[in-house]
């Protein structure tokens, strides 16, 4: 590269940390104020100018600015700093900046297929301008986070994701391609917004399975069989029909279903460590039984099936969901949507949430129906009153939606409660205690569990692959985090997490003989951790 494009190009450049023998090779003299600066100072610099704005949507932008000026600082950033970062690049402040793309939009950060492209979807992944892509995250924007439908502008999180799986996943930046599909919206306010980027009409569900038929095809076609494509915050209907639908030809991946799923296994198989017992020993209650319920239900029937060697048929027995028209069972009238069926289990109707725990003595209970403060005081000290240690997960988001706090929970179990939830909670004190509640954050799973896929060369993703990643996830918690109340890893050991969860995952599609790349490398998580890409800056000599 000559001297111009190193300055400009922001996969190249440094800034001043060009080294005087660079400014030299490269006919860079004269062209930067003479001071020689580190990554390190630079970063330091970054982090000083992005605290001073009192806006997240202000910090929002400055960051994925400077993402466009400098990939390398970005992601340097980015990881020395997950904690902080985490809920700017993504949920919250992800969320708003789609509510807002239209009018801080500045440069097309991914792809966008929209009807206009229906015919032409192969010739818009060439426009593209990188060739080689591993990871495809794709969204339709009709349910961004808790949001509901933001059309064309739900682009912020595609690409909010594939930094994540570059920063903690370590993914190289370049095969990461984000991507919305468009095919309208039918989110009034947008329609009638001036500075709308997507197409103004109310969504077209009959084009809908053709252009999503093609681009599927368009992908494998351009890209090799070995790309992996996440869907991200589709509606639940068209969620549970695209994965079944894709996931036998593609390699396919939903996180909102799947990737939270292996989260909150995790979760719960850490707490079996201070709750006692195993899976088979607990009785289950969710409230909320769409993607993320239903999802997290399956994954721990599976591994209970896979730990008792029992059908999962049985093993589905222990775990009750109740949605918005009460306990979910075979006597109800109506007709049910198909993924709930598996959960009708024999029992007369129950209309409310406390109903159901009285009557069936949960051990467990998880909520995931976005509707904050639905686990009240009597929920909680019912539970207490025949279970030792109650363990609430609280999975709604945002914080608003979130079923009860940390606090609430901690106190009115009297310290008994393992709590986690799906936004972050500060530590609670109780009793002189020091509480930390656990984020389920799908951070712990998606960039390693992609990472896995993308080096074994995997051609499908199994259920006994995202068993993998959650077992190695649990396996990270040590049992001082437990002792604290904390079933999570802490967020700043996330890059050696994931080459963790990557390496299982990698080991099992191997033993399933759905890994390509051969042949299987001998020491697992030391291939993961130099597969991951590093944003140090390079030597130009
Ligand atoms: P979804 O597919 O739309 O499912 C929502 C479920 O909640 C549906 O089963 C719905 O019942 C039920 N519901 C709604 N109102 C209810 C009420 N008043 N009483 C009882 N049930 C009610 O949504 P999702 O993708 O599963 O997400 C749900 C929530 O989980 C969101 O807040 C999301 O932020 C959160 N989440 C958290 C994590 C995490 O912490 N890592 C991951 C994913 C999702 P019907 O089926 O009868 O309509
Ligand atoms: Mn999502």
């Amino acid at each position: 590269a000559s001297g111009v494009s190193l300055l400009r190009d922001p996969r190249y450049k440094k800034g001043l940390a060009f080294t005087e023998r660079e400014r030299d090779a490269h006919y860079l003299r004269g062209l930067l104020p003479p001071t020689v600066a580190c990554q390190h100072l630079q970063e330091k610099k970054l982090l000083h100018n992005l605290r001073q704005y009192q806006l997240p949507l202000q910090k929002y932008i400055a960051i994925m600015d400077l993402r466009e000026r400098n990939e390398r600082l970005f992601y340097k950033l980015l990881i020395d700093n997950v904690e902080e970062l985490l809920p700017l690049v993504y949920t919250p402040t992800v969320g708003e900046a789609c509510q807002k793309y239209g009018s801080i939009f500045r440069r097309p950060e991914g792809l966008f297929i929209s009807l206009k492209e229906r015919g032409k979807v192969l010739e818009a992944l060439k426009n593209w301008p990188e060739r080689s892509i591993q990871v495809v995250v794709v969204t339709d924007g009709e349910r961004i986070l808790g949001l509901g439908d933001l059309g064309c502008q739900g682009m912020g999180i595609p690409v909010g994701k594939l930094a994540l799986y570059t920063a903690l996943g370590g993914v190289r930046p370049s095969a990461c391609l984000p991507v919305t599909i468009d095919v309208g919206t039918n989110n009034e306010d947008l329609l009638k917004d001036e500075f709308y980027i997507g197409l103004r009409q109310r969504r077209a569900t009959g084009q809908y399975a053709d252009l999503l038929h093609e681009f599927m095809n368009a992908v494998k076609q351009n890209y090799g069989e070995e790309v992996l494509i996440q869907f991200e915050d589709f509606a639940n209907h068209n969620a549970f029909e695209l994965l079944a639908k894709y996931g036998t030809t593609h390699l396919v991946f939903n996180d909102d279903i799947q990737g939270t799923a292996a989260v909150v296994l995790a979760g719960l198989l850490a707490a079996l460590k201070v709750v006692g017992g195993s899976l088979a020993d607990h009785t289950f209650l969710f409230f909320g039984a769409g993607e993320a319920g239903t999802g997290v239900a399956e994954l721990i029937a599976l591994e209970m099936s896979k730990q008792a060697e029992a059908p999962v048929e049985e093993t589905r027995k222990n775990i009750w969901l109740v949605d918005s028209k009460g306990l979910i069972v075979n006597s109800r009238k109506g007709s049910l949507q198909h993924f709930k069926k598996p959960w009708a289990h024999l029992h007369e109707p129950v209309e409310d949430l406390l109903s159901a725990v009285k009557a069936l003595k949960p051990t467990i209970l998880i909520g995931s129906a976005g509707v904050g403060r639905a686990f009240t005081k009597e929920v909680v000290e019912t539970m207490t009153s025949y279970t030792e240690r109650p363990l609430i997960m609280a999975l709604s988001n945002p914080t608003s939606k979130s079923e009860c706090t940390a606090e609430e929970a901690y106190s009115w179990s009297k310290g008994r409660a393992v709590f986690a939830s799906g936004s972050p909670f500060h530590s609670v004190e109780y009793n002189s205690r020091v509480f930390v509640p656990g984020q389920a954050n799908n951070a712990y799973i998606f960039p390693g569990f992609g990472l896995g896929l993308v080096i074994s060369g995997s051609l499908r993703v199994h259920d006994q692959t995202l068993l993998a990643a959650s077992e190695a996830l649990a396996s990270q918690v040590s049992p001082e985090d437990v002792e604290k109340g904390l079933i999570y890893p802490p967020l700043r050991n996330i890059r050696e997490i994931s080459a963790q969860v990557a390496a299982n995952v990698a080991k099992v599609a191997y033993d399933l003989g759905l890994a390509t790349r051969l042949p299987r490398p001998g020491n697992l998580v030391e291939y993961a951790e130099s597969c991951m890409y590093s944003p140090v800056y390079r030597n130009y000599r």
